[in-house]
Order: structure tokens, then C-alpha cells, then sequence
């Protein structure tokens, strides 16, 4: 309530202007920030729509998210519109996905986590027995490990290795397990393939694997099952839409289908924005949420850094006829050779054989997903990065992926013919690209491997131009729809500690 007081009154920081590159959920978060802060602010966007990767599709009256279809640390969200003197529950109802997420390998074993401690517990049990104490362990050891991460690391602006750690104890230092990979960490609680490999996938989105990957990211199943996941009534764009309205209410102004094509720059000294039909707009603060390394190449004429990616995606969004019996919200189909698909992911150059992939069913936690006998079914297929996928066949990619897909779904139990898909969208990652800036078809943004997070990752100021900030995935603290909102927060405190 303070801070919009002083945004009307136009106190601190009255006439300072920033232009905003993109509507994500990064740069909407930032433009929000902004206002707090007392910036004039106006948000130029590409696309028809906000949201970015998290947006929307409609076939045959049925809606899709295009992208996420879960979300997690809704205290995030929580704090975002509460930093605007709101409540979020005014804006947006969120429902609890609980059973969450159902993992699934070829042989008919399967796992699904939940946040109801007694049915994890059992479950844990049913494939390690003796699993439950391990289980309290690790719930005990994750704890501390994202207390740490979210009180003392991933908040601060901060690029010096020392200072970033010196908030940390010698016994938090321990517990980062920053040294030892995911995989690792995992095996000093359960002794169950399974449960290791269900827990270590998460790291299939980071763009590395569970055998590379810092321990410290145990905090992403732990937060999963202790925080809940999360569907926003509606579906996920229910949420861009709310974050939207809120930044029009705080009197940030909104463009949409307006690509910018240059950042403006001389000695050294952001100047502005150049758009498409070559007007230009002065600004001597400028936010880029498009991805940062196409923000640094394409928008700012800079050299290509050095980056490792996540991967790409295929997504596939069918309207199917009835309702896929036996599917819950979430399902993960992992393969038998676990290891080796990671490997090809990462360092493969074709569509993987026996890919790791997910299956949402939305209307299993919000029943709009279903509309007129037709109900929504999202396929995400993670692939190698587009730049190593040359020469693929797509139409031929995507027709294996599909067999593949709805040949697992009837395994388990869950499947349906082809012919009951009544309409079909498929994005490649030549799709994802175009449709957003995606630098080389990457869907989730720069890795989050040791030497890419933390103080390591790309800060979100420019060091080659003042006045030149990013937002968003590719930068810090990371991807996923809190971390963006995070990263918008951040990149505020960011330009306000520069003109002060
Ligand atoms: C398929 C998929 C599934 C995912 N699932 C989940 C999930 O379940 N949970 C979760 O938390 N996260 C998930 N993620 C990750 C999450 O979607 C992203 O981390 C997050 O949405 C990125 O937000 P952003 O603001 O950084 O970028 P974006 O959403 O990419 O927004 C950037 C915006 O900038 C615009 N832009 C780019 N260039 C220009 C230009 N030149 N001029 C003007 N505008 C421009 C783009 O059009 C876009 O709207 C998923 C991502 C994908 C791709």
C-alpha cells in the first residue's frame, strides 16, 4: 500500500524511465518492481499475447498451456502481489495438484509423490522397504539445504564467489553438497533405483543430469513435496493474466505485438529501443527479458557468449475425445537405460529413441480443461539442443514421438487411439524458437550447472553498457515461473543500486 502511495504522489524516483523487452513473466515482474520503485515503465512485446513460454492455445474450444502446466513456491507469487499492497487469492485461486506427479518406467513399476507425508511414506516403502526413515532423512537434510538457498544464496545480486558464500556457516557450507552430484546425494537416503532415479530427473529441465548436477538440487523434489504443486484455476495463463493486470494496476504500460529489433547504444550508454518499422524510442534504462544471449547477439549487436543450454522440447497438444482413463495431472514416462538417455539428451544430435517424457492432463485438478466431450492432453518430449538436431525430419520425429507417447499411455493403462485425438498441435523446437527467441531452441534457458549458477551465472547487468539490464531464465537466479518472477525483483534491486 506504501509503495503505490508513492508511486501517486510520484515520490522517489519521479521521471526515471525504463523500457521493458518482453512480456514474460520476468519482464512483467520487473515492470512491477519498477513501479514500485517509481519508475515510469512501458513493456514492449512481440507477441499477441504476455506470458511468453507460459501461454496459450485453444483447439477446438478446448485451452492448453502452451508450456508450464505446474507450478511450485506459490509463496513467490504470494509476495509479488503482496510487494504491490494485493493479495494474490483476489486476483487468482490456486489448487492443490495432490497426488502430484506419477513416475512410470517400461516394465510397469511405477511411483507417485505426494504431499500427504503417510501416502509418500507407504509409497516409498512399497519399492524400498524401510524407505520411510530414509525419506525423513532427506526431508530433514532438503530442508535446511533450501533454507539456506532461499534465505542466504539466491536472493542477493551478488558475482564474487567469496562474498556470495561468506553468509554461509562452515556447517551450512557443508550442507550445500555443492561438490557431489545430485545422483549421489540422492543414494545416501535410498538404496531404490527408482526413488533415486524419480528424485534425480528434475534434472532433465536444468540442462544437465542428475550425475552432473550439484547435490544442493535435491531442494527441487524437496520443494515440490514439502510446498505442494500447484495449478492456478484456469490453468497457468490464469496466472500470467493475473500478473498482467497487476502491473497495468500499478500503471505499468503494456504493448503487445511490438518486436523490438535493436538496443540502442552509444559510449557505452544504453540510448533506447529500434523497432521493427524502424521507430525508435529513447530510454536510458533498458530491461531485456527476450533470452539473454539472443538479447546480447541479436538486440545488442555483442559477442555470442559462452553458454551451455538446457535442452530443447517438442511439445505435442491434443483435444482427445472423452477422457484418458487412469491419467492423473502428471505423469513422467522414464526409460529403462536412464543414464544413457541423459547422456543423449545432452550430448546427443538426434531425437532420442527411448526418450524420458511427460504427460499432463490438466483437467484431472480443474475440470474446464474439458469442454464439450473433448478434454486437453500435453505431451512434452525433452530432445537435444536444436543446433545439434541438423537435418532432423520433424514431420517424421514427430510421428515416432507420437507412437511412442500413446504406446506407453495404453502400457500403462492410460492410453487411447490415435483417432481420439480430435485436433493436434505439435511445437518443435524450431517452433519454440521462432515463437520466442529461444537461443538455440533452448526451452528453459542457460544450464544450471556449478559454473552456471550462483555467482557464476550471467549477472542481469550488462558490463559493456550502462544502462542495460536483463530478466528472466538466462540469467539470475534462474528458470521456472518463480525464479523468473525472482529474477524481476532482483534486476530492480539491481538498476536501483546503480543510480543511487
Ligand atoms: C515446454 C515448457 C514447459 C515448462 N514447464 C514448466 C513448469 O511446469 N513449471 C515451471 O515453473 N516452469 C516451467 N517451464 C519454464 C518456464 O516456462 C520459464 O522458465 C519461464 O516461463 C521463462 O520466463 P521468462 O520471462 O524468462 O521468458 P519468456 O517466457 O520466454 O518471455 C520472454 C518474452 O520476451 C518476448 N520477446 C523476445 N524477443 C523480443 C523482442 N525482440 N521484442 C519484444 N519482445 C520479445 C517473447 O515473445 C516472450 O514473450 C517450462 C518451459 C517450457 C518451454
Amino acid at each position: 500500500m506504501g509503495a503505490l502511495t508513492q508511486i501517486q504522489a510520484g515520490k522517489g524516483g519521479q521521471g526515471r524511465r525504463a523500457a521493458v523487452i518482453g512480456a514474460g513473466l520476468g519482464g512483467l515482474s520487473a515492470a512491477i518492481h519498477l513501479r514500485l520503485a517509481g519508475w515510469k515503465v512501458t513493456v514492449f512485446e512481440a507477441g499477441q499475447t504476455t506470458g511468453g513460454r507460459a501461454n496459450r492455445l485453444t483447439l477446438r474450444g478446448v485451452r492448453f498451456d502452451t508450456g508450464p502446466t505446474l507450478l511450485n513456491y506459490p509463496w513467490v507469487f504470494e509476495e509479488l502481489f503482496q510487494a504491490a499492497g494485493k493479495e494474490l487469492g483476489q486476483y487468482l485461486k490456486l489448487l492443490p495438484v495432490d497426488p502430484s506427479v506419477t513416475y512410470r518406467w517400461p516394465d510397469g513399476g511405477h511411483l507417485t509423490l505426494s504431499s500427504n507425508l503417510e501416502r509418500l511414506r507407504a509409497e516409498f516403502e512399497r519399492l524400498e522397504p524401510g524407505a520411510a526413515r530414509g525419506l525423513e532423512r532427506f526431508l530433514a537434510d532438503a530442508s535446511e539445504k533450501f533454507r539456506i538457498t532461499f534465505h542466504k544464496l539466491v536472493l542477493q545480486n551478488e558475482e564474487n564467489p567469496l562474498r556470495y558464500f561468506s553468509r554461509l556457516t562452515a556447517r551450512e557450507i557443508l550442507r550445500t553438497a555443492l561438490w557431489r552430484s545430485m545422483h549421489a546425494e540422492l543414494g545416501r537416503y535410498f538404496r531404490s533405483a527408482r526413488i533415486g532415479e524419480a528424485l534425480g530427473s528434475y534434472a532433465m529441465y536444468l540442462g544437465g543430469s542428475p550425475f552432473e548436477l550439484p547435490g544442493l538440487f535435491t531442494i527441487l523434489p524437496y520443494g515440490e513435496l514439502a510446498q505442494g504443486l500447484w495449478l492456478p484455476e484456469g490453468g497457468i495463463y490464469a496466472l500470467v493474466e493475473a500478473v498482467e493486470k497487476l502491473a497495468r494496476e500499478m500503471g505499468a504500460e503494456i504493448h503487445t505485438g511490438r518486436r523490438v529489433s535493436q538496443i540502442l547504444h552509444r559510449n557505452g550508454q544504453v540510448a533506447g529501443v529500434r523497432f521493427e518499422d524502424g521507430a525508435e524510442l529513447e530510454s536510458p534504462v533498458v530491461v531485456s527479458n527476450a533470452d539473454l544471449p539472443v538479447t546480447l547477439t541479436e538486440l545488442a549487436g555483442q559477442p555470442a557468449p559462452r553458454l551451455k543450454m538446457s535442452p530443447s522440447v517438442v511439445t505435442f497438444y491434443w483435444a482427445v475425445k472423452g477422457r484418458p482413463g487412469g491419467l492423473g495431472h502428471h505423469t513422467i514416462f522414464l526409460p529403462s537405460e536412464y543414464a544413457a538417455a541423459f547422456r543423449e539428451l545432452n550430448f546427443g544430435s538426434s531425437v532420442p529413441a527411448d526418450p524420458a517424457f511427460y504427460v499432463a492432463a490438466p483437467d484431472a485438478s480443474d475440470s474446464s480443461f474439458a469442454q464439450d466431450g473433448l478434454s486437453a492432453v500435453f505431451a512434452l518430449v525433452p530432445v537435444p539442443l536444436l543446433r545439434r538436431l541438423n537435418g532432423v525430419d520433424w514431420k517424421a520425429e514427430t510421428e515416432r514421438l507420437r507412437e511412442t507417447i500413446l504406446r506407453k499411455l495404453r502400457d500403462c493403462g492410460a492410453g487411447f487411439a490415435a483417432s481420439c485425438i480430435q485436433e493436434e498441435k505439435v511445437w518443435t523446437p524450431v517452433e519454440w524458437k521462432e515463437r520466442f527467441g529461444l537461443y538455440e531452441g533452448s526451452a528453459f534457458g542457460a544450464a544450471h550447472t556449478l559454473v552456471q549458477m550462483g555467482p557464476f551465472r550471467p549477472p542481469n547487468y550488462s558490463r559493456r553498457v550502462r544502462g542495460l539490464y536483463f530478466t528472466g531464465a538466462s540469467t539470475t537466479p534462474g528458470t521456472g515461473l518463480p525464479m523468473v518472477v525472482l529474477s524481476g525483483k532482483l534486476t530492480v534491486q539491481r538498476i536501483q543500486s546503480h543510480v543511487r
